[in-house]
């Protein structure tokens, strides 16, 4: 028997359904990645992530060909090419039967029809859930149906977890001797993540290191961008190079439980790994979500601003309000941004420029490492006021004070804004009245928008949807 896996996002030997079943009664294996680069430029997805693909594939040839699997590298254009190189492929090197996770996007699943229908069986094919503990479409309302806000399908989740558990699957035994890996490199821009440390070993060490230091006081820290209170997993999350199971099997080693419910210790870092599973069921119940459509279809009817200066000064971090600055400073520089700041820059974007979330949307995908559909189009349209959460439209950030609550001495923000060096603690958050008489030569913009009025003319906006219904 010879069985192939087709990796795709989830680029990981440990955890892996589908790789681990192939494994199973000493087949022969081997797998290919498919490489379509322009699929990948349409989804604007950015350089760096491109960079930290390329080398995580690398990475997972040398784990495959340790276990004796090779690690074949196919390169197409779009999705819709897929089909017929993989049929080539495979009339050139038959298989029994072809394994692969699930992935969750539209175009993705398409292209899976797409596979299914030309293949028409032969091989066999087999899919697995490889990227969430509870496959999408399984926790549901009495009625059958996706929960539409997080806190009953958070409830139903932590039901299934007492009464499942989680699966953790090792790595496979090795299929035959070591094989010299291929080297692997994909073609496209790349912008480098050499930061970020590559490889499953590297996400399991900082995992372990994550919940030994930080996961007891992870509900005070996380909020405070100065602070390195969160994980920093979210790049090796979104490759698949850690699962979600490997997150709780490290947090049962650190604590000897799973913290079922609020107040228990280790239970706020949980809790945003089923944020993370929510917008993933989402994606799989609501397929519009994955084309550029609003959840709620009544604000398709919001007029959103169309100013691309004020886009501009945003992407630039030159709108005059420091915290937002500081914040698009750094994911510019490092193609990465902590939580907090990501809602405190999506507010500002929506509810301050009135600039659409899509604008906001594309724009983080093109630059962050982590870009993930599903989490960015959930915290996108969490924050436009447009998306599956529960609270009121007149939910706006103010983005002064967001900058006082959580980076009280400014300390991120001078870190990103060297023009703002010298401005006392005092001003820091509203440095203009200092920066003018201190400095008068000073380059830091005045502030964009009155934060008042454009609080007032965001709900003005929605106020009018309601009018119009
Ligand atoms: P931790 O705080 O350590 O959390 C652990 C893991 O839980 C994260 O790695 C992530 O996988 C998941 N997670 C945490 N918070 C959320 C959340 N609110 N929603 C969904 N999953 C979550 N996350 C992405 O992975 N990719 C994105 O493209 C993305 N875009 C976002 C856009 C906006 C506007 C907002 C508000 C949030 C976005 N997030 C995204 C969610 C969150 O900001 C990041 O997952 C988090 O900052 C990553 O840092 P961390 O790994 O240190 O997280």
């Amino acid at each position: 028997m010879r069985h192939l896996v087709w990796f795709r996002s989830d680029l990981r030997v440990a955890d892996n359904p589908a790789l681990f079943e192939a494994c199973v009664n000493g087949a022969t294996v081997s797998a290919i990645y498919i490489d379509c680069l322009e699929q990948w430029q349409s989804h604007g997805r950015s350089a760096i992530q491109r960079d930290f693909l390329s080398r995580h594939l690398q990475a997972l040839s040398a784990e495959l060909s340790q276990l004796g699997i090779d690690l074949t590298l196919l390169e197409v254009a779009r999705f819709s090419d897929v089909p017929q190189c993989l049929a080539a492929w495979l009339a050139k090197h038959p298989h029994d039967a072809l394994y692969a996770n699930r992935e969750i996007a539209i175009d993705e699943r398409r292209r899976d029809k797409a596979v299914q229908a030309h293949l028409k069986n032969t091989p066999s094919i087999h899919v697995f859930n490889g990227d969430c503990v509870f496959n999408p479409g399984s926790l549901t309302t009495q009625s059958g149906d996706m929960y539409k806000v997080f806190t009953p399908f958070s409830k139903t989740w932590l039901a299934q977890l007492r009464a499942s558990g989680f699966r953790l699957l090792p790595p496979p035994n090795a299929q035959a001797k070591p094989l010299t890996p291929r080297d692997i490199e994909l073609k496209g821009e790349r912008v480098s993540s050499n930061h970020w440390p590559c490889g499953e070993r590297a996400a399991a060490q900082r995992l372990a290191q994550f919940c030994e230091s930080h996961l007891y006081d992870y509900g005070h820290a996380r909020d405070y961008p100065a602070v390195a209170g969160t994980s920093g997993l979210s790049p090796y999350l979104a490759l698949g190079v850690l699962s979600p199971n490997q997150c709780l099997a490290a947090i049962e080693q650190q604590l000897g439980f799973l913290p079922m419910s609020r107040g228990e210790q280790g239970f706020a870092w949980l809790n945003e790994l089923i944020w993370r599973e929510f917008y993933r069921h989402l994606m799989v119940a609501f397929p519009q979500l994955s084309m550029n459509r609003a959840f709620k279809p009544d604000t398709e009817g919001l007029q959103w601003s169309q100013d691309s200066g004020a886009f501009q000064a945003w992407c630039q971090g030159q709108t005059g309000y420091p915290i937002v600055d500081a914040a698009m400073r750094c994911l510019n520089a490092t193609g990465w941004m902590h939580n907090r700041l990501r809602m405190i820059v999506a507010s500002f974007l929506t509810k301050d420029l009135h600039l659409s979330w899509r604008q906001g949307e594309d724009y983080f995908m093109s630059c962050l490492i982590d870009g993930e559909l599903a989490a960015n189009n959930g915290g996108w349209q969490w924050a436009a006021g447009t998306g599956a959460d529960a609270a009121p439209y007149f939910r706006v950030f103010n983005p002064t004070t967001q900058g006082e609550r959580f980076d009280g001495k400014g300390e991120f923000i001078r870190q990103w804004l060297p023009e703002l060096a010298d401005v006392p603690t005092k001003y820091i958050h509203s440095p203009h009245d200092w920066l003018n008489q201190h400095q008068p030569a000073h380059q830091y913009p005045a502030p964009i928008v009155d934060h008042k009025r454009a609080r007032l003319h965001a709900i003005a906006m929605f106020d009018a949807l309601k009018d119009n219904s």
